[in-house]
């Protein structure tokens, strides 16, 4: 069973494994970026209390964020697998998803979790394009669509995202290293934690995360 976290910087390739990943290996992709800009999208109230934050590069408080998980978790279609990209962000969301594991007999078994150094991750992510309707990731020199401005998975425009500017992209930062690095050692004491090298082309990366999901299947 693959019950995945998928962890690391802004900018680690997080997005753009964990498409390649669901596709390989038929899991749903539970990206709370991705819930939460689609809420703002379509102006539920939900969405309407997470945009400022996240436009800042702040973090949506755990009882929010926890409380979607757990609603997303609970569908059927996680019953065979998952893969959780950006969650958990926060010492007390780690906790709060062992818990709604427990209780929905769905623990997560595998943490992987992508390493980029600091420079790396601000020419990525100054440089980023995104598809606001699959989530796949592009860059305007490295990482270009095959038709301009056209997502080559699903045919939408894409777009920059509005937390991707210097300012927000510096919080963000920041919120990462103070809350969501420290998830590692809660993960390592569990003993299911695997870091990857983030700088070896996404393709590369690829091959060594399915390798080791093959093992684990
Ligand atoms: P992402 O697409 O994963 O970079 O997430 C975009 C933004 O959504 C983050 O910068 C946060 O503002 C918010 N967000 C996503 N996941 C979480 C989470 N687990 N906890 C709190 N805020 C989150």
């Amino acid at each position: 069973m693959l019950n995945i976290i998928l962890m690391g910087p802004p900018g680690a390739g997080k997005g753009t494994q964990a498409t390649r990943l669901v596709d390989s290996f038929h899991l749903p992709h539970i990206s709370t970026g991705d819930m939460f800009r689609e809420n703002i999208k379509n102006g539920t109230p939900l969405g309407l209390q997470a945009k400022a934050i996240i436009e800042a590069g702040g973090l949506v408080p755990d009882e929010v964020t926890c409380a979607m998980v757990k609603d997303r978790l609970s569908r059927e279609d996680c019953a065979n697998g998952f893969l959780l990209d950006g969650f958990p962000r926060t010492i007390p969301q780690a906790e709060e998803l062992e818990k709604i594991g427990e209780e929905l007999g769905r623990k997560v078994n595998l943490v992987i979790d992508i390493t980029v150094p600091e420079e790396e991750l601000i020419r990525r992510i100054s440089g980023r394009r995104v598809c606001p309707k699959c989530g796949a990731s592009y860059h305007i020199d490295t990482m270009k669509p095959q038709k301009e401005g056209i997502c080559d998975r699903c045919g939408s425009e894409i777009v920059q995202r509005k937390d991707d500017n210097a300012e927000s992209f510096r919080v963000r930062l920041e919120n990462y290293y103070e809350s969501t690095q420290p998830i590692a050692d809660f993960y390592k004491e569990k003993g299911n934690y695997r870091l990857f090298d983030g700088t070896i082309g996404a393709d590369n990366l690829f091959r060594e995360i399915a390798k080791l999901l093959e093992e684990h299947k």
